[in-house]
């Protein structure tokens, strides 16, 4: 792999290990696999995540009612010329995409990966729903085809884990991320930035223990106070601090210093759906985040 100084990249993004692995640009049709999460359905807890939308913090995924081949199917035809003949990543966003038995889940993920467009999967979910018979599962689909698992992790901290009802400590993150990397699974950890009362010194801190816990990628997402969830009801009744472009831009910046160079980042900001997001506004304008984070580096001569 060339340094990310020799590719006059900034950052080692997943467009650049698709270059350098396939040698093309390879796109992420978002499913639906009708699943739910032990974080919503009262085995934890019934509340969420407070940031969780009724989506299952999957806005733009598939429609659960099709099947995983009709999904594929629509979301390429969406993509239409954009991605001509190429190969896809057929991603389980939303909820809990390991939370069902073992049957069921190899069933959705072969229909998946059966379908001739569908290069590899990618798995979100949380780290306390990787039991044994299903790690055994996906060690058998990572010897065959690409494969990562994304973990929602957003803050190694236990106090601001508490606050956003995150429901499993830390701990169990750290046991999940060593179980993946012993089994040679490839797992991208989410942080969020702006998480009600977490400072930046606490952010950062989450950034080096994703970075110690051998994640092979990462996901950074601004906060999105989604309409209508339990975020919104708290903002309305206390406010809480909302970083600045600046603010936030300066901070992704501090963050990808300190990542490895071989790790991928499959993200610097958030995707929001205009009449969804209460704040921050400016996350909306996805570009222009991407510009300021471009030029920061820049001014910073960081790679
Ligand atoms: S773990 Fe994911 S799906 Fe479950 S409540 Fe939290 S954000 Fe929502």
């Amino acid at each position: 792999m060339k340094s990310k100084k020799e590719n006059n990249r900034r950052f080692y993004s997943l467009n650049d290990y698709f270059k350098e692995t396939i040698g093309e640009k390879i796109y992420k049709v978002s499913l639906d696999g009708g699943f739910t999460c032990p974080n919503r359905d009262g085995s934890i807890s019934s509340g969420g995540c407070i940031f969780c939308s009724d989506a299952g913090s999957g806005e733009f995924a598939g429609n659960k009612i099709k099947s995983i081949t009709e999904q594929i199917d629509e979301q390429l035809l969406f993509l239409g010329k954009k991605i001509g003949e190429g190969k896809v990543i057929a991603y389980f966003q939303n909820f809990t995409n390991t939370y069902g038995n073992v049957e069921y889940l190899e069933k959705i993920y072969y229909e998946a990966l059966k379908h001739p467009r569908v290069l590899g999967l990618a798995i979100g979910t949380r780290p306390d729903c990787l039991q044994e018979d299903i790690v055994k599962l996906l060690e058998r689909i990572n010897n065959n085809y690409l494969l990562w698992i994304e973990l929602g992790l957003q803050s190694s901290n236990e106090e601001v884990a508490k606050k956003i009802n995150r429901g499993y400590p830390y701990s169990v993150y750290k046991e999940a991320s060593k179980n993946l990397k012993y089994k040679n699974i490839k797992f991208v950890t989410h942080m969020i930035i702006g998480l009600p009362n977490e400072d930046n010194e606490s952010i950062i801190k989450t950034a080096n223990d994703i970075v110690e816990s051998g994640a092979w990628g990462i996901k950074i997402h601004s906060l999105h106070i989604i309409k209508e969830t339990k975020m919104e009801a708290i903002y309305k009744i206390k406010p809480f601090k909302i970083f600045t472009l600046e603010e936030y831009v300066n901070i992704v910046v501090d963050i990808l210093k300190i990542l490895p160079p071989k790790m991928v980042v499959h993200r610097v900001t958030g995707d929001g759906k205009k009449d969804e997001v209460l704040e921050p506004i400016w996350s909306l304008n996805k570009r222009k985040v991407l510009n300021e984070i471009e030029k920061e580096l820049k001014k910073r001569e960081e790679y």
